[in-house]
């Protein structure tokens, strides 16, 4: 079994496990930043090892344009072309395909599109999708899905569960095939109506992946409706396999799936915003082009142990970012992450110490994603 459970919640879903990987453990529940085109953007490796980053999440979609998925097998794949040495969860490209590229056509033997990059057509089967990341050589594999957007009609919808759990079965079946320790996970669609969420986990449990992932949201759909969905697939999710939720990032949010047994996320909020000057802190959000912070010499965050909060100032941060240094988005990415990271590590604290209620009301109270 590529996943254990180490400790559960008494009162809620949460709970601490192990994911088992050819390139080593992820301790769950974990946060993976996003490094699309094998590289988080404004750090080097070595300082996401110092953050204690378990895994990253790379781009199939990306990788197989530029380089080309040959040349990355060539150089030996993914960790070695790349050099990181631990865990690498590799998206299908399903989202990219969808929101990036014009022109998408959906067929039941795959789909057909027009790279964003020259406008030439490709087409990809489910199955080229599992031949991509096994030859990339990333850990975790994740299932060509039907990705559409909110709102869509019922049909539409309807259609994509259909696609998706057709392309899950062909998946399984060419991952089958091959001889290798890599991880294949299924991910569910259905917007937020329940019966096809309900049909579409069904369909894809009925196929049996190494792990779930809940795709199709984080597209403006109210959070009421994804938080009854999260809640009704725990039910009907194995308690033994790991749960994903892919692309979701606000620290609620986070913390409300966590409750409701999610146990991988990953999302570009942590990284993206810090390179727009919007720092998370344990007090709330911060500007850090505010005029106000222009003399400030207090750190970012005076309860945050990272080296941009125990090395320098407001003031200097916000001079670094007005004046467009790189040193701006390294500092701030530094920050940034670590306050993920560091929250996902009191996560799994407080649900091995049964104290993970608790812990999601302290942080939820001195936290508000506003302006601080
Ligand atoms: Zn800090």
């Amino acid at each position: 079994m590529s996943f254990e459970i180490k400790a559960s919640d008494s009162n809620s879903s949460a709970r601490t496990g192990i994911i088992s990987t050819p390139h080593g453990r992820i301790e769950t529940p974990a946060f993976g930043p996003v490094a699309s085109q094998g590289s988080v953007k404004g750090l080097l490796h070595s300082q996401l090892e110092n953050l204690g980053t378990q895994f990253l999440l790379v781009n199939s979609y990306h990788l197989f344009l530029r380089p080309g998925v040959e040349v990355v097998k060539k150089l030996g794949g993914v960790h070695s072309f790349i050099s990181w040495k631990k865990p690498i969860l590799s998206d299908s490209g399903g989202f990219q395909i969808y929101s990036l590229s014009p022109l998408v056509k959906v067929k039941t033997k795959g789909v057909e599109f027009s790279s964003h990059l020259d406008g030439s057509r490709i087409s990809l089967s489910p199955e080229d999708v599992v031949d991509i990341q096994i030859n990339l050589g990333s850990d975790i594999i994740m299932a060509l899905d039907y990705f559409v957007p909110f709102p869509s009609p019922e049909e539409k919808l309807k259609e994509a569960v259909k696609i998706t759990s057709l392309w899950a079965k062909r998946s399984k079946t060419r991952f089958a095939q091959q001889s290798t320790s890599q991880l294949l996970w299924g991910i569910t669609q259905g917007g937020t109506s329940w019966d096809l969420r309900e049909k579409s986990i069904e369909d894809l449990l009925e196929i049996d992946f190494d792990g779930y992932a809940i795709g199709g949201f984080g597209i403006g759909e109210p959070r009421s409706q994804l938080m009854e969905i999260l809640e009704k697939s725990d039910s009907l999710l194995p308690q033994e396999k790991p749960r994903y939720l892919m692309g979701m990032g606000y620290v609620s949010d986070i913390l409300d799936s966590v409750e409701k047994g999610i146990d991988i996320f990953d999302c570009v909020l942590p990284t993206r915003n810090a390179r727009t000057g919007t720092l998370f802190t344990s007090k709330g959000k911060i500007s850090i082009k505010n005029q106000k912070y222009a003399q400030d010499k207090k750190p970012l965050d005076e309860t945050c142990t990272c080296y941009t909060c125990q090395n320098f100032s407001r003031a200097y941060l916000r001079h670094l970012y007005e004046r467009q240094e790189i040193s701006s988005a390294i500092l701030n990415t530094i920050h940034n992450l670590h306050f993920y990271l560091d929250i996902f590590q009191k996560i799994r604290q407080a649900i091995q110490s049964k104290t993970f209620l608790q812990l999601k009301k302290n942080i939820m109270n001195k936290k508000e994603e506003k302006e601080s």
